[in-house]
C-alpha cells in the first residue's frame, strides 16, 4: 500500500548519503528544524529545555549522531555531552533530574570493531559520572536489534555504579516482554516505546496492531513492578491505558512518567502536565539532525508534508 511504500522510501532515504548531502546543503529554514530539533548548539538545547520548563515539562536531551566508526567522533560526542551537562547545571536545570540526557551507544563507539563495547562503555561512564556530579540521570537509547544484547550488558555494568541509569525497550521486538520482567525491579528506569527501526519478521512484530498489543502487555509488567516506567508514546490509546494501569497499581503521578518527542503533540504534553502528571520531552539537538528527521517523517506522512511545505516556502 502507498503508506508502506512511502515509509520504506523514507527509511531508505534516511540511510542514503547522497540524499543526506542534498538535504543538509539545502538551506532548510530554521522553523523546520526547530519543530523537531532544538538547534545545532548546546545553548540552543539548554534554551529549549528552559522554554519547556515554563509549562512544567521536564526534558531529556539527545546530542544527535549515530553509528560512529571513528574513535575521535565518539570522543567528540562524549565531550559534547560533558559540555551540555555543565551548561545545564549552570542554568540550574539539572536538580532532581529535571533535565537529563539520552545517549546512543553507537554514537559513543559501540560499532568500533572488537573494542567497540568497551570504548562506548568508557565514554558512557564519563557521562554518567558528570551527570551524577550535577544531580541528574542518564538514559540509554535503544537502536536496532543487533545491538540490544550489547546495550543491555552495558546498562548492567553502568547500573553497578549508577543504579539510576535508564534503558529503552521496544515493544515491537518479541524479546521485550522478557526484558521488561528482567528490568521491572526497584530503582529500574525503563522507557517503553514501540520502536523505530525496520526490523525483520524473525525478531519483531510487523503488524502495527500487534506492536500496540505488545506495548500494553509490556506496560502491564512495568506498572505492576517496582521500577519507574517511562511511557514514551504519542498514541492517545496507549497514554490512556497507561493512566488506567497506573491507577490500578496504586501508582501516583511521579512514580512513573510520560515522554514525548519535541514538536509532537505539544498540546497533549501541556495538558498532561497541567493534570499533574510528570511529562518529559525528548529534545534532540546538534548538527547531525538528518537521520533523526527522516525517521520522524517515515513515521507520519503529515510530518513530511510540513517539512516539504517549509522547504518550498523558503
Ligand atoms: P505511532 O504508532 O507512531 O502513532 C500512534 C498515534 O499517535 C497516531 O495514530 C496519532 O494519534 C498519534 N501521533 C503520532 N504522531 C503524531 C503527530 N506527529 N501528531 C499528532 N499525533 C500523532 N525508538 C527507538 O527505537 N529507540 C529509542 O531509544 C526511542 N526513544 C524514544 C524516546 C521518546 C521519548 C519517544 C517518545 C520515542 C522514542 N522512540 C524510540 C520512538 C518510538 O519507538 C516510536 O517510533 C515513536 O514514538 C512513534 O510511536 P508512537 O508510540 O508515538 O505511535
Amino acid at each position: 500500500d502507498p503508506a508502506t511504500l512511502m515509509r520504506q522510501s523514507l527509511l531508505a532515504m534516511s540511510r542514503s548519503t547522497t540524499m543526506r548531502d542534498t538535504i543538509e546543503k539545502a538551506p532548510v529554514s530554521r522553523s523546520v528544524v526547530q519543530r523537531f530539533v532544538a538547534g545545532e548548539s548546546t545553548a540552543n538545547a539548554v534554551a529549549v529545555a528552559g522554554e519547556l520548563a515554563a509549562t512544567n515539562r521536564l526534558a531529556t536531551i539527545d546530542y544527535l549522531g549515530e553509528d560512529t566508526l571513528d574513535p575521535e567522533m565518539a570522543a567528540h560526542t562524549r565531550d559534547a555531552y560533558l559540555e551540555l551537562l555543565t551548561a545545564l547545571a549552570e542554568a540550574g536545570a539539572t536538580s532532581d533530574g529535571r533535565v537529563e540526557v539520552s545517549l546512543k551507544l553507537s554514537a559513543l563507539g559501540q560499532a568500533l570493531g572488537r573494542d567497540g563495547d568497551r570504548i562506548a562503555l568508557d565514554n558512557a561512564r564519563r557521562i554518567c559520572q558528570a551527570a551524577a556530579n550535577v544531580g541528574t540521570t542518564v538514559t540509554l537509547d535503544m537502536e536496532d536489534h543487533t545491538t540490544t544484547d550489547a546495550t543491555l550488558e552495558t546498562l548492567r555494568e553502568l547500573r553497578q555504579d549508577w543504579p539510576w541509569v535508564g534503558a529503552v525497550l521496544q515493544s515491537y521486538l518479541y524479546r521485550t516482554e522478557a526484558d521488561c520482567r528482567d528490568l521491572a525491579g526497584e530503582g529500574s528506569r525503563v522507557r517503553l516505546c514501540k520502536g523505530t527501526y525496520r526490523e525483520p519478521e524473525s525478531v519483531a512484530y510487523q503488524d502495527k496492531a500487534e506492536v500496540d498489543k505488545a506495548y500494553v502487555r509490556c506496560l502491564k509488567i512495568l506498572m505492576a513492578g517496582e521500577g519507574y516506567p517511562m511511557v514514551a508514546s504519542h498514541d492517545p490509546r496507549l497514554v490512556e491505558i497507561a493512566g488506567v494501569l497506573a491507577d490500578r497499581h496504586g501508582r501516583r503521578p511521579g512514580s512513573y512518567e510520560y515522554q514525548m518527542l519535541l514538536g509532537i503533540r505539544p498540546d497533549e504534553q501541556v495538558r498532561l502536565a497541567e493534570r499533574g502528571e510528570r511529562v518529559r520531552v525528548y529534545i534532540p539537538y546538534g548538527e547531525e539532525w538528518y537521520g533523526y528527521l527522516m525517521r520522524r517523517m517515515a513515521e507520519r506522512p503529515s510530518n513530511l508534508r510540513f517539512f516539504l511545505r517549509a522547504l518550498a516556502t523558503r
